[in-house]
């Protein structure tokens, strides 16, 4: 028998773990992560790529109307162009959490290059807000083994996501509306007979990652984005959704 013969499945096997927990949200392979809210109530809406001036301000006032809160994974270098914006934010009564200094893919970087990518947005928040952030979400939603221990050596959790609609690409906002539908079935599954963790103890809900910066640039259009939430936002609230940060999302809901 050939070794190579059957060295090769062997390898192809160790390659497709490795890519499960580098790539897929709700892998654990290369730690801990947060994907789902304590309760099929709690919708965590999280965004990503920001702060963005062309959108994120408009954001935040259709948030406020629904009196929604959110949480908003920042870019360390766009951070340093819009401090004023990234108070703004906290100030709404917002989550601000960690997505790196650059945007780069860290599966592909050293340790001590993940740290300095962690540590330059950490630090660029805590200057800003005057306070360090807890949350952190890695770029692509990629991770290696030493990306979730880095994180945590600074005090973060790692939160992913159930639902990626996939608002960067542009399509129309038709498109993206009909792509965030699980979470009005998941929620009127879940709810429609009073159903919620606090009766029958196995219930939770979701953690929708849109964006509302683009990584590539600054001031990236994310105007879908906008247009996908004003048509949702008010129909999950008449569902009974409340829309919390991450944090709030994951604390034990009251009995
Ligand atoms: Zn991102």
């Amino acid at each position: 028998m050939d070794l190579l013969l059957l060295a090769v499945p062997g390898a192809l096997t160790t390659v497709g773990i490795i890519a499960y927990g580098a790539a897929h949200p709700r892998a654990q392979l290369f730690g801990q992560t947060i994907c789902r809210t304590s309760s099929p109530r709690k919708l965590a809406i999280t965004f990503d790529d920001g702060p963005n001036p062309a959108i994120t301000p408009k954001l935040l006032d259709l948030l406020d109307r629904y009196n929604a809160k959110a949480t908003f994974f920042l870019i360390g270098r766009y951070v340093r162009e819009c401090p004023e914006l990234v108070r703004e934010t906290v100030a709404r009564g917002h989550a601000v959490g960690n997505h790196t200094e650059t945007h780069p893919n860290l599966f592909w970087l050293t340790p001590t290059q993940v740290r300095i990518e962690l540590r330059l947005c950490h630090d660029a928040i805590s200057n800003v807000v005057g306070a360090a952030p807890n949350w952190f979400r890695p770029p692509f939603g990629l991770r290696n083994p030493w990306v979730i221990p880095a994180a945590r050596e600074l005090g973060y959790r790692t939160a992913m996501w159930t639902l990626i609609p996939g608002d960067w690409h542009g399509k129309p906002a038709e498109w993206l509306i009909s792509r965030m539908q699980p979470i009005t079935q998941h929620a009127a599954r879940s709810l429609a007979n009073g159903h919620n963790s606090s009766v029958d103890g196995s219930g939770t809900g979701d953690v929708l990652c849109l964006h509302d910066g683009a990584h590539r640039q600054l001031n990236g259009d994310r105007s879908r984005t906008l247009v996908a939430l004003e048509h949702w936002l008010p129909r999950w609230r008449d569902l009974g959704l409340e829309f919390v940060t991450i944090g709030e999302a994951v604390s034990t809901p009251a009995p």
